[in-house]
């Protein structure tokens, strides 16, 4: 028998066991919310309204008629077709293909005539502009772009939709090579600081704009010789800040994110020769020349680089900022954004994307393969090139070590010897021998801060503009620190400026076909090009 207060015992008991049960259910199945307002990740910094006193506000720059105006001072500059090739001369006056650039001075020279009263030609054909400030105890700040624009191959003349060279405006985009690299910038630059000017404008903080026009090749005619002449000016890391071309308004998740570049990926290239002895080809050993670099090539290619997000990296900052501001991320989306260095669920996704893989690893290209001449002759001297972009979490010397292991296995599998970079890995042996040598060695560029002053005012004026001032179909904007996959012209001005940002305040939906046939712009993106550089410098000098 079980007595009433038996039976009240055990439910008692039962729906006590019950209890706890469904306490440890929902404090193991609800879960913290993925979002933390208090603690955020990528914290976003305030508006800056621009303290204009006697100047226009910058809606100036929004009116149809301005439009209109803008449009052809920037069509201008793309009627005129300086394109940089490969095999141009060191020396750009002892090459007349430079000569295109005097017309894009007269030009430019002619369209900003305010401006032009403070210019110096650097190296012939480099443009540099000092509007010297009052208070000589603030650092310039630099504004940079390039003249010249990559060439327009000419069996592709007939794809493009307007000629490449005509700066054709179809009344919303204007098409034509440069529109979005970077003729675009470099004429907004100018259109502000005329504006500027033609108020009366004295800045307190010298302002300095740098044109380079050999960015496609390597800069080292343009902005070479420019950056040693600011450093010589104004010392080491005496500028304030320099913004150059870069990434520019990215959309993601229904959010728009403006990501400044804070540092871009190194790169080194290394070129592999392989010498083995001569002969007829009706008597070969097993493997000639070729055979061993293809197996070279094959054993490189078959062990490609890892992705890797490193903990606290500007990378994972990235998609911190993606994952904490897309508005249209689910919760199991977002999570494999957040704090991406500690799990494994993101890096599969950039992995599948060609446009995102190279955020999170080193690349590796094969670019050149050259031996044999003749078809009856074994081949002596057999050539391979290699690419890399080096990722941030690596560095040349783990490129260089990690060539350096796969050469001497195939090298010490076929007994050769093996030099590297001039030193003796392995002996030469009668059978021959392995030379690598690397150049174009640069590491990744140092990070500029995202946070503090300089960060905020950048922050602090793309809010101002992209929310405020330019009407464009999207929400708000977010700040998200990014990372450059390919080099720039700053490169040359690591020593120059510990704030350089990589940066075009374009909508990255407004750009189409960069490099390739039908580059084109929307206006609307020059437009916030205008309106950003000119808050930028009243916020920065006024
Ligand atoms: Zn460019």
């Amino acid at each position: 028998m079980v007595s009433v207060a038996d039976k009240f015992n055990r439910y008692a008991a039962a729906l006590g066991v019950g209890l706890v049960l469904a306490i440890v259910l929902f404090l193991t199945t609800s879960h913290k919310p993925v979002l933390d307002p208090k603690h955020p990740l990528c914290e976003q910094r305030p508006y800056i309204e621009p303290e204009y006193g006697h100047l226009a506000n910058s809606s100036q720059f929004v009116s149809e008629e301005y439009k209109k105006k803008s449009v052809e001072l920037f069509a201008g500059a793309i009627r005129i077709p300086t394109m940089s090739y490969d095999d141009l001369a060191m020396d750009p006056t002892k090459d007349e293909r430079f000569n295109v650039f005097k017309d894009m001075h007269n030009y430019l020279f002619k369209s900003f005539p305010l401006a032009s009263k403070h210019v110096e030609t650097v190296n012939t054909y480099g443009l540099l502009y000092t509007i010297e400030g009052t208070n000589p105890s603030l650092k310039p700040v630099l504004l940079m772009a390039h003249q010249d624009v990559v060439p327009v191959n000419n069996d592709t003349i007939d794809q493009w939709t307007y000629p490449p060279f005509d700066g054709h405006f179809d009344g919303e985009f204007l098409w034509g090579r440069g529109t979005s690299d970077t003729k675009n910038s470099l004429v907004a630059q100018l259109e502000a600081i005329e504006s500027l000017l033609s108020q009366g404008w004295v800045p307190k903080r010298t302002v300095i704009l740098s044109f380079g026009f050999d960015e496609e090749i390597t800069g080292f005619r343009g902005a070479y010789p420019i950056s040693r002449l600011l450093h010589e000016r104004y010392g080491t890391h005496g500028i304030e800040v320099i913004v150059d071309e870069g990434i520019g308004i990215v959309p993601f998740g229904g959010s728009i994110f403006a990501s400044p570049a804070v540092t871009e990926k190194g790169r080194v290239d290394f070129k592999i020769l392989l010498n083995t002895p001569g002969g007829h080809s009706s008597m070969p050993p097993d493997h000639t020349g070729i055979g061993i670099i293809s197996e070279l090539a094959f054993e490189l290619e078959a062990n490609p680089l890892s992705p890797v997000i490193q903990k606290g990296s500007v990378v994972e900052k990235f998609f911190d900022c993606m994952g904490e501001h897309a508005a249209d991320l689910k919760d199991s989306e977002r999570k494999k954004f957040l704090r991406s260095s500690t799990h494994d669920k993101l890096l599969p996704i950039l992995e599948s994307d060609p446009a995102t893989r190279f955020i999170v690893k080193t690349s590796q290209a094969i670019d050149i393969v050259q031996g044999g001449v003749k078809i009856n002759a074994l081949p002596e001297n057999v050539e391979l090139q290699v690419d890399h972009r080096i990722a941030v979490h690596q560095n040349l010397d783990d490129l260089r070590s990690r060539m350096n292991e796969f050469v001497k296995k195939v090298a010490t599998k076929h007994g050769l010897g093996l030099e590297f970079d001039g030193k003796t890995i392995l002996k030469k042996t009668p059978l021959g021998s392995f030379n690598v040598s690397t150049f174009g060695g640069m590491n990744t560029a140092p990070i500029s801060p995202y946070k503090g002053e300089v960060w905020d005012l950048l922050a602090g004026t793309t809010r101002h503009v992209i929310d405020d001032v330019i009407d464009h179909p999207y929400g708000p904007v977010f700040m998200a620190p990014s990372l450059m996959t390919a080099n720039t012209d700053t490169a040359h001005f690591w020593d120059v400026s510990e704030n350089i940002f990589r940066y075009l305040p374009v909508f990255m939906s407004d750009t189409n076909n960069i490099h390739t046939v039908d580059e084109s712009l929307n206006i609307r993106s020059h437009i916030s090009c205008v309106v950003w550089y000119y808050e930028f410098l009243v916020n920065a000098c006024n």
